[in-house]
């Protein structure tokens, strides 16, 4: 066992090396010479100071996003390899007999565990951010929504981990499967609830103060054949510098959302640019296509994931010390299992993702016939955000969920020259 803790200790050390190598050393945040000295080029709406910060920030950002993931990997296998887990639950079943009391008592020390874990690195981000301007939030501030975050997280693996451990016990072979099926109704129901129940636990939403600025968006939904009558916008300038917009939320409670910090320092055919962005979205129905590509994706992911678990423990049983798969003790395990499947798709999710947004770029510049609107946007998002315009490949592919900085704004540029947008 020491030897199985001390060979993962080498491989994660060697691996942040490795990324911190990659990221600080060889990647080249220059864009190809065709683009320099375009709009699409940073040097002609970031000053060089602002340059230079954008590249620290986001190679910090960046080491942070890869080192925190087989971090988690790392503590979930401690706490197997040290017995943690295994005391946890002999703990939990000494105190009571009742399994949901027991689970209780399980999830709420081993969530408290890995939050714990995790603090320190959560930490370097919140200060990372503030030393470069980009958070605006208050230490007090920032540790209420950790609480948030703890709660809500905690409370949902209660529930998810009492529903599927009873299936296991009962379906030894079949649970996945019933485990998807639950998961459905599931996922539908936590995207209905997101935008009116747990999001406003965060923030504070209201309709748009600006009501000159609410009409334009309101005609041009219109526009868009799209029955709102609202727009809304988060009180985020608490919070962050950064700029924002997305819509969110199923049926009836599906909303388009403006930061505040978007709303003050955009000029309104930005804003309106981006509103036709964030309708292009809701016509093309990217959120029901995400909500379907979620269900597929847990019906593979679970069959895995029980596959990956029997796996596990006919080969390492003793070390990990679980007897079976339906111990609480095996929760660890099945967490890291479910990170690493995660990770794994993260390129291809991105790269759908990425899909849509260009999607609703190209619709936004369909709808508005102003190219150039979108380019001072995406200029000032970087801006504000202090975002990499041209980031190093790795960094695309597991971290984009949008087009580059650059990618947006070459677009437009094409556009403008092949339609004759202004
Ligand atoms: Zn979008």
């Amino acid at each position: 066992m020491k030897k199985m803790i001390y060979w993962s200790v080498l491989i994660y050390v060697l691996y942040c090396a490795g990324i911190a190598l990659y990221l600080f050393w060889f990647s080249d945040a220059s864009i190809p010479t065709e683009w320099r000295g375009t709009s699409a080029d940073p040097s002609s709406f970031l000053t060089s100071g602002e340059q230079h910060l954008s590249e620290r920030y986001s190679d910090l950002k960046n080491f942070l996003y890869f080192a925190s993931i087989p971090y988690d990997w790392f503590v979930y296998l401690l706490i197997l390899l040290l017995g943690i887990s295994n005391m946890l639950q002999k703990w939990a079943q000494r105190a009571t007999k009742a399994f949901w009391v027991q689970t209780a008592l399980y999830v709420f020390w081993l969530s408290l565990i890995i939050t714990a874990a995790a603090l320190p690195l959560e930490l370097a981000s919140y200060h990372f951010s503030r030393a470069y301007g980009i958070s605006t939030q208050s230490m007090s501030s920032w540790l209420r929504d950790e609480v948030t975050d703890f709660l809500i997280s905690t409370l949902l693996l209660f529930f998810v981990i009492t529903v599927l451990y009873g299936l296991i016990r009962r379906f030894e072979k079949r649970w996945w499967f019933f485990a998807w099926l639950i998961s459905i109704p599931l996922t539908i129901f936590l995207m209905f609830i997101q935008p009116v129940v747990i999001d406003p636990l965060y923030n504070k939403f209201y309709p748009l103060k600006n009501h000159a600025l609410e009409a334009e968006i309101l005609s041009l939904a219109q526009q868009a054949h799209i029955p709102a009558d609202h727009v809304f916008e988060v009180n985020m300038s608490e919070k962050t510098n950064a700029l924002n917009a997305y819509v969110t939320g199923i049926g009836s409670h599906a909303r388009i959302v403006l930061w505040d910090t978007t709303v003050e320092r955009l000029k309104q055919e930005e804003v309106l640019f981006i509103m036709a962005h964030e309708m292009g979205h809701y016509v093309m129905k990217h959120i029901y296509w995400g909500i379907a590509g979620s269900i597929v994706l847990a019906f593979f992911g679970l069959w895995m994931v029980s596959r990956l678990m029997s796996w596990a423990l006919a080969k390492w049983r003793k070390h990990l010390r679980i007897k079976a798969v339906g111990e609480l003790a095996s929760l660890p395990l099945l967490l890291l299992i479910m990170s690493l499947l995660q990770f794994s798709v993260t390129p291809l999710t991105n790269m759908v993702s990425r899909y849509e947004e260009h999607a609703a770029d190209k619709y936004a510049v369909e709808l508005t016939e102003d190219a150039d609107a979108g380019i001072s946007t995406f200029q000032k998002l970087a801006k504000a955000g202090l975002s990499e315009v041209y980031p190093p490949y790795l960094v695309k592919i597991f971290r984009y969920t949008h087009p580059t900085i650059f990618e947006r704004i070459v677009f437009l540029e094409q556009q403008k020259s092949e339609n004759g947008h202004k």
